[in-house]
């Protein structure tokens, strides 16, 4: 990388250029170059957050600053002593979308920080994101892409079945500073630019109520939980999930067991542990828990281990409409550039493109494969 814009970034970012240098050589700033030049932070270097992207114009660096990660609540009051008031939003259950304007064009790039071509084509057909994006060039809009249409993270909302993005943060492109949630949500609301929920803004003391009576509604519909915010933003937001949203990414994770590392898992039992102990169950309700818990690591377990068993692959299935067979062929390049092992399918429907992908899951398989062979580890 030129000398010139090392120092153009060190400068940016505020980061000793010998650090930026020395991140490059271990490879955690990586260099991409499709579809053009740009550097993507695989790692936290000093404040700068992994998934930080700085790509290049004609004079100067742009930097699109990583999303912060959001803490946990595991058990819900102590946490919102932290906070005056709370503004009570949705969380929804799709993928990280970072969406900016690089020159001219508005790009779309995933929480690691790469830019994804699927998301930038479905983000560039929403007219008004682009409308937003030309007035307020030095923001960055942070949101959900959600629904069954999209390579990542499938889960149906009756408001976007196919693919919808919801807006959950606007945010200065270098020094990453959020606007508040109102100044936010007017701004793109005045723009046709959709929001997550908001459920309210209350105080910490009602709050509490509030947020178990909204996670009771949430977990009806299958939605995934709440995020917990400083009206103002000066403070780090929560996140809180519902009990289903627990047990299902569990029915997930063990219908794979071997992919997903142990914190995962683990984590998920703590927070159910502490939801129905702060809930205060009832004998006959912690054990219904109990159950649902159990079902949720076993039930896929065994399922995975008899496919194998039969002689058959474990994969994740997910499937996108495309255009033409180049958007396809891109996205199958991106896709493979994230070295998993997927098998495509393409199928012709009227003018488009099915696209049918299967990642499969290599770890599982062979794991349990060994283990139905050998019987020991
Ligand atoms: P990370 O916290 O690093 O993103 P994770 O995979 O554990 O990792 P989640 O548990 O999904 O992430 O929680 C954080 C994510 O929730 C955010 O990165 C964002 O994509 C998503 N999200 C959905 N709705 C909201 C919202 N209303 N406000 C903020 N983030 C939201
Ligand atoms: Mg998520």
């Amino acid at each position: 990388m030129n000398e010139i814009y090392i120092k153009k970034i060190s400068e940016t970012l505020n980061v000793e250029p010998w650090r930026i240098k020395g991140a490059l050589n271990r490879g955690s700033i990586q260099v991409l170059k499709k579809p053009f030049v740009y550097l993507v932070f695989r790692k936290e270097l000093g404040k700068i957050e992994r998934g930080t992207a700085v790509f290049f114009n004609d004079k100067d660096v742009v930097v699109v600053r990583g999303f912060p990660k959001i803490k946990r609540a595991f058990y819900l009051k102590p946490a919102l002593m932290m906070f005056e008031k709370v503004a009570v939003e949705e969380k929804m259950d799709g993928y990280n979308t970072r969406v900016f304007m690089l020159n001219d064009k508005v790009y779309a790039i995933t929480r690691g920080g790469y830019i994804c071509p699927y998301t930038t084509k479905k983000l560039r057909e929403d007219k008004n994101i682009e409308r937003f994006l030309r007035d307020y060039p030095e923001y960055v809009l942070c949101g959900e892409s959600v629904g069954k249409q999209n390579p990542y993270v499938v889960h149906e909302y009756k408001e976007a079945k196919d693919f919808g993005f919801f807006a959950f943060d606007l945010r200065k492109k270098v020094e990453n500073t959020p606007l508040p949630i109102l100044e936010r949500r007017d701004i793109l609301e005045s723009y046709g630019i959709k929001n997550v929920r908001l459920f309210g803004i209350f105080d910490k003391k009602e709050a509490y109520k509030k947020i178990f009576e909204i996670l009771e509604e949430l977990e009806k519909e299958n939605r995934e939980g709440v995020v917990i915010k400083d009206p103002e933003m000066k403070k780090e937001p929560i996140k809180y999930t519902t009990s289903k949203t627990n047990t299902s990414d569990l029915r997930y994770g063990f219908s794979f067991p071997f992919e997903l590392g142990k914190d995962f898992f683990f984590s998920r039992v703590i927070r159910e542990a502490f939801q129905a102990f702060e809930l205060n169950e009832s004998e006959e309700k912690l054990r219904e828990r109990a159950r649902k818990l159990g079902e949720s690591i076993l039930i896929p377990f065994v399922e995975s281990i008899r496919k194998v068993y039969k002689g058959e692959i474990l994969t994740e299935n997910f499937e996108v409409l495309l255009n033409n067979d180049e958007e396809a062929e891109e996205l199958i390049e991106y896709l493979r550039r994230q070295g998993i092992v997927l098998m495509f399918e393409k199928e012709r429907k009227n003018s488009n493109i099915k696209l049918k992908v299967q990642r499969f899951m290599q770890a599982s398989y062979d794991k349990i494969k060994s283990f139905i062979e050998k019987g020991i580890e």
